[in-house]
């Protein structure tokens, strides 16, 4: 990336502040008036195609940036984003998500889905503690997609504290997500023809780090570009 790219990225702090519609109006005229026209020709590629390779589903919490954190550009990733990060099983909820999928592994040929998980996950609180979601019925109703991670956490993990009874739960929805992932017909079938690979990540916001689910130790790694361990997909192929 040269530094004209990275400059337009906003990796410099914008304040403490969350942004108000106002300031997000301010940032976007700077976008208009500075950053697109530098990247024009980039852009104009863009405008009647994409060819993303990677299919990221992560949590709607605001402090995951997606394109910060990988230093990702328009064009590289096709996001779904929803509470805790979920996928249901296929056939449960033909909603969104499914479409999502769909689309994104059946019709645009995404070479890898990536499920990311993150640290301080409201979604993972109100799965531990479903008294606390009560009021809100459609939270409650979709974090039953994550049951089968709470209780394997609960069962497999006794005395534990509530941190880390959390940074488990957090670690075995992505793992249960990535199950109900392979339930999904397109997936399914990219995965037996051995051209789809499927990741499991936590982004720790504390860090700024991402650990990557390693199938073969069974535990979660640093995400780095060496070794090649580091970035070994969970999935690549059905079982034959
Ligand atoms: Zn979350």
């Amino acid at each position: 990336m040269d530094s004209e790219k990275r400059k337009s990225h906003a990796t410099e702090s914008q304040g403490n502040a969350p942004a108000s519609i106002r300031d997000l109006a301010q940032r976007h005229q700077r976008f208009r008036e500075e950053i697109f026209p530098a990247r024009k020709s980039e852009f104009l590629k863009l405008a009647t195609k994409q060819r993303p390779q990677v299919l990221l589903i992560t949590c709607s919490d605001s402090r995951i940036a997606p394109e910060l954190i990988l230093q990702s550009e328009p064009g590289d990733l096709f996001v779904c984003r929803n509470i805790g990060n979920m996928v249901p099983p296929y056939g449960e909820m033909l909603g969104s998500i499914t479409a999502v999928i769909e689309y994104a592994v059946g019709a645009l040929q995404t070479k890898a889905v990536v499920i990311c998980g993150h640290s301080d996950c409201g979604a993972m609180k109100g799965l531990m503690h479903p008294e606390t979601v009560e009021e809100l019925p459609a939270v409650s109703t979709w974090l039953r997609n994550g049951q089968s991670a709470r209780q394997i956490a609960i069962e497999s993990h006794p005395g534990r504290n509530e941190n880390e009874l959390l940074e488990v739960l957090t670690e075995e929805n992505v793992i249960a997500q990535l199950r109900h992932l392979e339930t999904h017909p397109t997936v399914a079938s990219r995965l037996r023809r051995g051209d789809l690979e499927l990741y499991g990540w936590i982004y720790k916001i504390e860090t700024g780090e991402i650990w990557t689910y390693d199938g073969q130790q069974e535990r979660f790694v640093l995400l780095d570009s060496q070794p090649a361990s580091a970035t070994r997909p969970v999935r690549r192929r059905a079982a034959t």
